[in-house]
């Protein structure tokens, strides 16, 4: 965005006293976070990301769509926030009532500072059990 709708966009967030901020993949690829189709490296290029993540998946192969999370998570963790992060949580810090919603799956918006962002997708960071929807904690890959 540049030029006359950058301008528009900040006359608009400055007038706003609730505003909403939508983010999806592109906001993470900034941080070196795969988009979703994207995410066939390695050992996972020959599987296809969108039939890896469903129940059925998880159904027939357990151990496999396990360890693509846990690759994923993996990935996530090192990642770091990048200034599009930053400004929603500046956003949010100057409009307390700045609603944060995203498609993505990491927490790069929390470690930004950004508060309770609703997730569409869930988080990777949150498992549940599978049978009777119980949280689980995910396993830490060390420092
Ligand atoms: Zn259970």
């Amino acid at each position: 965005m540049t030029g006359p709708a950058l301008a528009e966009a900040a006359r608009l967030l400055a007038a706003a006293t609730r505003p909403v901020v939508f983010t999806g993949a592109g906001m993470s690829a900034e941080s070196g976070v795969p988009t979703f189709r994207d995410a066939r490296t390695g050992l996972w290029e020959r599987y296809d990301p969108r039939e890896l993540a469903t129940p059925a998946a998880f159904r027939a192969d357990p151990a496999l769509v396990w360890g693509w999370y846990e690759g994923r998570r993996h990935g996530v963790r090192r990642a770091v926030p990048n200034p599009g992060h930053r400004a929603v949580a500046a956003i949010q810090a100057r409009l307390p009532e700045t609603v944060v919603i995203t498609q993505n799956v990491d927490d790069l918006h929390e470690r930004a500072g950004a508060t309770a962002p609703v997730r569409l997708h869930g988080s990777l960071f949150a498992p549940r059990c599978s049978a009777c929807d119980h949280p689980a904690t995910p396993p830490d890959d060390g420092p």
